[in-house]
């Protein structure tokens, strides 16, 4: 049994509940592998539905303690302070990230700084929430307020753990809930760090409780308990709808991120110089396992050629290997995903696509990490299956089309619609793009946004339902309650 955790001063195998780091209670644990070699570093917990038992009842208990008494102000210090504490710890982040996850130093880094931007964001909102005064009927006043909901679930995938516990649980605390996080089995570690960095930040016993585990296990007890009172889920369609099923059987509201199939639309008026990092790196971005990957190229027919040339040009650029020595792009998280995104590159051969450019994994990768070489595919229609699915590898696809009408019914041509990307000079199609494209957020001439805390963020159709990140995130995270006092 290996601990890998040493250096923070406490032990991966252990679950955290009730302000106390400790063994799951059937004393099993998993394996935690590194994906840029396949070797396993240590274990992490293997919680189940006795240890989201005790985290539910422990979360109860922080709402009715020193947690639940605490004034938004307080809160937003707290919250301030772990922000505070992560920055100092960013590099012990980002490389236990690195070698957990497999994304390149650089992006695992700017995770950790995000986690911390949204500690720092979620701290500053927490008493800038207010509710309304309506105007009614004479010898009325009527106001509304914004309470927690008590106790959340959150069950993150493995994909951008800190980015994704920032933005979700960051905004639960902040508006007053008590937490319980299910980490993801594929990497739970930097969610295990963090728990413990609240706990030094002085975060009240209860307010967050850490239960590592299997999805089927944790994961499934946590989103069915009669305890929970909202489900804030990010990964796939296939879990969230169960996640949905499970919520419902309890009538608790659930936040769905789930998957896309994110396009770009290159006009032929765009600033090619500007769009082309954009074009590449939103594909090939942690490996392209990103839930807003750019893995649709739609570039108009008078560009198409020479666009497509000078993608193929920045493709054949990119270096694949370990994480940790942060070149363009690591492994695949596991054998399994790489064997996921091997069976839709067999299928582009079988179908004959044009492969139009690939990257390179470096000779010294090692052998047992899971590297896939970033693929740009064309000559397909926009109803083939690699331009219709998910495919949460580093593959793009590129589609030409004639004008706005197509551009627009191939983009929102899937079941998908969680991002578009616009690249074009001229202001009034941007803003009609805007209004077309079927999605959860466009960005015109950019995409991403560099991650801002801010923004709101989330989908429409199997992209899922729900916003977290900006202030939205605390409307989610909260009941709103209306009170009418008669006063004659
Ligand atoms: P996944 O659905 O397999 O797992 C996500 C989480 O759910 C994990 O913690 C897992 O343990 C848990 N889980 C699995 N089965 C469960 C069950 N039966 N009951 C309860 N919990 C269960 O997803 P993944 O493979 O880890 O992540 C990839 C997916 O996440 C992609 O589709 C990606 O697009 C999506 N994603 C979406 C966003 C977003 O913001 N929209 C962000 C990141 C990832």
């Amino acid at each position: 049994m290996s601990n890998i955790l040493t250096a923070f001063g406490f032990d991966s195998r252990h679950c955290f509940i009730a302000g106390h780091w400790g063994p799951a209670a059937s004393g099993e644990t998993l394996a935690a592998e590194n994906p840029s070699t396949g070797e396993t570093m240590g274990e992490v917990a293997r919680g189940g539905a006795a240890d989201i038992d005790r985290a539910v009842e422990s979360a109860r208990g922080a709402l009715k303690g020193a947690w639940g008494r605490m004034t938004a102000t307080e809160r937003g210090r707290v919250l301030t302070r772990i922000g505070q504490l992560v920055l100092e710890h960013t590099d012990r982040l980002a490389e236990l990230e690195a070698r957990d996850v497999g994304k390149p130093l650089t992006q695992a880094r700017a995770d950790a700084i995000a986690l911390a931007r949204y500690m720092e964001f979620y701290g500053g909102a927490a008493d800038k929430v207010h509710g309304e005064t309506i105007p009614f009927n004479d010898g009325y006043t009527v106001y509304t307020l914004r309470e927690p909901h008590g106790v959340t679930g959150h069950i993150v995938p493995w994909n951008y753990p800190m980015q994704i516990i920032g933005r979700s649980v960051g905004a639960a605390l902040a508006m007053g809930n008590a937490a319980v996080l299910k980490p993801a089995e594929e990497a739970s570690l930097t969610a295990l760090v963090f728990t413990e960095i609240a706990r030094q930040a002085g975060l009240p016993e209860g307010a967050l409780n850490t239960v590592p585990g299997l999805g089927e296990e944790a994961g499934a007890a946590l989103s069915g308990h009669g305890g929970v009172n909202h489900v804030s889920f990010t990964g796939s369609v296939q879990v969230g709808s169960l996640i949905q099923a499970a919520a419902a059987r309890n009538v608790v509201p659930v936040t769905l991120e789930l998957g896309g199939k994110s396009p770009q639309v290159v006009f032929e008026d765009a600033d090619i110089e500007k769009a082309l990092p954009f074009l590449v790196r939103a594909g090939v971005q942690n490996a392209g396992q990103t839930c807003s990957a750019s893995s649709r190229l739609l570039i108009q027919r008078g560009l198409y050629d020479r666009l497509l040339e000078k993608l193929a040009e920045s493709y054949g650029a990119l270096k694949v290997g370990p994480a940790i020595s942060d070149l363009n792009v690591g492994p695949l998280i596991s054998a399994r995903q790489k064997e996921i995104v091997g069976g839709f590159l067999d299928l582009a051969d079988r179908d004959g696509l044009q492969v139009a450019a690939r990257g390179e994994i470096v000779s010294d990768a090692p052998a047992g990490g899971h590297y896939v070489a970033p693929t740009l595919l064309a000559g397909l229609a926009p109803d083939h299956k690699l331009a219709q699915e998910e495919i949460f590898g580093p593959v793009q696809v590129v589609l030409p089309f004639e004008d706005e009408d197509e551009a627009v019914a191939i983009a929102n041509g899937t079941d998908y619609g969680l991002v578009a990307g616009v690249w074009s000079k001229d202001g009034d199609r941007q803003m009609r793009m805007a209004r077309k494209l079927h999605c959860g957020q466009v960005f015109l001439n950019n995409y991403g946004a560099a991650g801002g805390a801010e923004l709101p963020f989330g989908g429409v159709g199997k992209s899922g339902h729900g916003r977290e990140k900006g202030f939205e995130a605390l409307y989610g995270f909260s009941a709103l309650k209306t009170v009418a006092a008669h006063h004659g």
